[in-house]
């Protein structure tokens, strides 16, 4: 899974790292640290990473037959909004990277595609494809403040559990309006009912059969 173009890695960029200190020689291997602003790209709708904010990735890089692999770890914030309460979310995350970075002449790069394995350009790898498919696949599809949020209420839109546990809306659920209508039709008597703007009150106890 990566999202690798052919275009060679901008030596600029904090998510390029040079193998040029790596002998290419099977089982060496480079220690890297480094604190990343993010780029914009790195969330959804309803959760990001800010723009800006610190990716802390720790990372080494060995040589292999094939290439040089990539594994690490990255932290990062993200902020967001609970799918069900619409409260803020603040939270951290942390998400394990592993890529083969394909040498330009080796097997590999010979019988796979550059979009189904990441390859060594210029001896640089570009890790932000990479980074970025793994950050967007950890980040949660509808985000929750907690696991059992309840949600809003839909009669009144506040958070439930913020309401009192006998919280409730008979006026606005239409169905049981319609139904205490016809019950008020039927007996004419609303006295004990609940009272609603088109209910005309009789007087209490009267039949009208
Ligand atoms: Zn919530
Ligand atoms: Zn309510």
């Amino acid at each position: 899974m990566t999202a690798m173009t052919n275009a060679a890695p901008d030596p600029r960029s904090p998510f390029v790292f040079s193998t040029l200190e790596l002998e290419r020689r099977a089982g060496s291997v480079r220690r890297v640290q480094r604190d990343i602003p993010t780029p914009t790209g790195f969330g959804t709708d309803m959760i990001v990473v800010p723009v800006d904010s610190t990716l802390r990735l720790e990372a080494r890089l060995e040589s292999v037959v094939e290439g040089v692999v990539f594994t690490g770890v990255v932290q990062a914030r993200v902020h967001g909004e609970c799918g069900r309460c619409l409260r803020e979310i603040n939270d951290e995350l942390a998400v394990d990277i592993c890529e083969l970075y394909a040498f330009p002449d080796s097997t590999t790069d010979q019988t796979t595609d550059a979009d189904e394995v990441s390859r060594l350009r210029d001896e640089r790898i570009d890790t932000e494809p990479v980074i970025r498919d793994a950050v967007l696949l950890a980040l949660p599809t509808t985000p929750l403040c907690r696991q059992d949020c309840p949600g809003l209420c839909a009669g009144c839109g506040e958070q439930v559990d913020q309401l009192p546990a006998d919280h409730c809306h008979e006026e606005s659920d239409i169905r049981w309006a319609a139904l205490q209508e016809l019950l008020d039709s039927r007996t004419g008597d609303t006295a004990g009912g609940a009272a609603t703007g088109s209910t005309v009150l009789s007087p209490s106890g009267e039949q009208e059969n």
